[in-house]
């Protein structure tokens, strides 16, 4: 299943690096990493090696984002969060350090010091409507590809969608 011996968590996955394991399932491991934001944080790690959520089979996203939620319970339960912070970081730009897609779970309690808050701007109406101007089209199409189960039109849905991943990939770290 692993297929990147250069990648962290691949090495993970094959056992060739320590890890705390909390779960081992089929198509994925639940751990706690040396190198964490705050202790208790925990990672869905699937064993495919999927760069970027782009590229995840929905199958596995599905499955990821079900252990997530499973995860969060365990911290609520276990560790008394008050809560939890789903954090994705989905490519360079976003702060991805290991080419391998995961999730991680990441209790929180008032006053735990962490910063992972950001001030949102109010948006001009001159932002709104270049922005949604700019992302509606491609919304309509990748949407309906990504979440449509029928698909009369299954020669350019196939076709588009490789474009789609194809410029994905440009996203690798
Ligand atoms: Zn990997």
């Amino acid at each position: 299943m692993t297929d990147n011996k250069a990648c962290e968590y691949c090495t993970i996955v094959a056992g060739e690096r320590n890890a705390e394991i909390l779960h081992d399932g089929e198509q994925l491991l639940v751990i706690a990493k040396d190198l964490a934001l705050i202790p208790g944080q925990l990672t869905v790690l699937p064993k495919e090696h999927c760069t970027i959520l782009e590229i995840v089979p929905e199958e596995l996203l599905a499955t990821a984002a079900s252990t997530a939620n499973k995860a969060s319970t365990i911290l609520f339960e276990q560790l008394g969060a008050q809560g939890t912070n789903i954090l994705v970081q989905n490519g360079t730009g976003a702060g991805q350090k290991v080419p391998h897609f995961a999730m991680e779970v990441i209790p929180r309690r008032e006053g735990d010091g962490l910063k992972l808050n950001w001030t949102p701007q109010t948006m001009g109406d001159d932002d709104l409507d270049i922005t949604a101007a700019q992302l509606k089209e491609a919304s309509d199409k990748i949407l309906q590809q990504k979440f449509k189960k029928e698909e009369p039109q299954k020669e350019e849905v196939n076709i588009s969608k490789e474009d789609y991943r194809l410029k994905a990939l440009r996203r690798i770290p």
